[in-house]
């Protein structure tokens, strides 16, 4: 079987690849390329294998950064582009069901592609664009399966992510996985505990906001994977929720914010959720912002200062408010959100630095604005450099601490 190579992510590499070919190894496409490009889908990055060792490959390029040396991977800067080019390599016994506990540089492609999770991940294509497939990955491709490379128990014992990977590529390819291998991650869906939390998150997040999620929620539900994950017995329900009511995520914070409503859970879960799944501050900080706007409007107790505040996050939840509040009125929130006269303190036509030089000073300056701000908001007060100057002179008149 060939495959066209016609595009620029391979053209790029054919280079590199002829270098280490002319040197006496051989090099080929890898993983996730190989199976992407066979599915016609986008791809983003292109891994090579090569028979060289590391330091042979050091040795055929000027520039070369040791991205990860003890692994095989060696980056090699080459026209002002870099490649990762790996070793093929086999793997030793796994004690800790996460990583092996060695690594040996082989030369034969063979026995690299028999470490790797999937048939469908164990492809290779030479720069001629011939496929070479030793475990069926064409055949599993044809089917739409996901099914392991050798004994299911034994590779998901090896390596316990490989589970949450199954559970991944079932989201993101639409396939069924085959059923000896579906067999195993019920047996086995208990060690998922031993991996990393880092992977499993970004595993999960994949999963989420990948288009198939439905199939592949419910295969993380019937294994069982889920009793392995931190939290999942609360958040259980909104996941059932979800099999059967798919909602379009844009990023982790739309998921998350969805989980955690459709859970009945507040923002102060947030915390548990943040420390279990090593979240960052800036997606806490989204999911609170979100659930909070989405349960504004949920009450239907929002004014219009509450939607300026909400600013952004308001935007975000839209979208999820219309498929999770099928009686929410969101025209006139959006109506709202769109004719605010700002959106934000940056629109204010007046700054701090007006202020100054109109001889205002200190503390006084920062609550003028503040409070302009929400007169502009509220009482639409006009948006121009006079009418608020104007307003701010009344307004000190008064001692400054009027209505407002
Ligand atoms: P993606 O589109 O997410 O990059 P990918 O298949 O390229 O998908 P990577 O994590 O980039 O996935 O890994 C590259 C290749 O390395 C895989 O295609 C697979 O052959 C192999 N691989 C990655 N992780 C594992 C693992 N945990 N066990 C066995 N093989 C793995
Ligand atoms: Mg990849």
């Amino acid at each position: 079987m060939q495959i066209s190579l016609d595009i620029p992510i391979f053209q790029d590499s054919l280079e590199v690849m002829e270098v280490l070919e002319e040197a006496g190894y051989e090099a080929y496409f890898v993983g996730g390329c190989v199976r992407d490009a066979l599915l016609n889908r986008p791809i983003h990055d292109v891994d090579i294998a090569t028979s060289a060792l590391p330091y042979e490959v050091k040795d055929l390029f000027p520039v070369t950064i040791d991205v990860g040396i003890e692994h095989g991977t060696v980056l090699v800067r080459h026209k002002g582009q870099s490649y990762e080019i790996t070793t093929f390599r086999s793997e030793g016994d796994y004690k800790d069901h996460r990583r092996p506990d060695s690594v040996t540089f082989v030369r034969d492609l063979r026995e690299d592609l028999l470490r790797r999770d999937f048939t469908i991940n164990a492809l290779a294509v030479d720069r001629k664009g011939r496929v070479v497939d030793y475990y069926d990955g064409l055949g599993d491709l044809k089917r739409s399966c996901i099914r392991c490379v050798g004994r299911p128990i034994e590779r998901f014992e090896e390596d316990a992510l490989r589970l949450l990977r199954a559970v991944r590529f079932q989201s993101q390819l639409d396939f069924t996985i085959e059923a000896s291998t579906l067999d195993a991650m019920r047996e086995k869906a208990k060690s998922l505990s031993y991996v990393s939390v880092e992977r499993l998150t970004n595993e999960w997040h994949k999963t989420l906001l990948s288009k198939h999620y439905q199939q592949a929620l419910n295969t993380f539900m019937s294994t069982g994977l889920y009793q392995a994950c931190p939290l999942m017995k609360e958040l259980k329900s909104a996941i059932l929720h979800l099999i059967k009511n798919p909602i379009f995520f844009v990023d982790e914070a739309d998921a998350w914010t969805t989980i955690l409503y459709l859970a009945q859970l507040d923002s102060s879960y947030t915390t548990q959720l943040q420390k279990s799944y090593k979240l960052s501050n800036k997606l806490v900080n989204g999911i609170k912002h979100r659930l909070k706007a989405l349960r504004a409007l949920q009450d239907g107790e929002w004014t219009i200062w509450d939607i300026y505040q909400y600013g952004d996050s308001f935007k975000w939840v839209i979208p999820l408010a219309k498929q999770l509040l099928p009686e929410f009125h969101h025209e006139s929130a959006i109506d709202m959100y769109q004719n605010l006269p700002i959106h934000s303190k940056k629109d204010m036509a007046i700054t701090g630095n007006d202020l100054l030089k109109a001889g205002y000073r200190g503390a006084e300056i920062g609550n003028f604005l503040d409070r302009l701000e929400r007169a502009i908001v509220i009482d639409k007060i006009m948006n121009d450099f006079e009418s608020g100057m104007d307003w701010i002179a009344r307004n000190n008149r008064d001692g400054g601490n009027s209505k407002l």
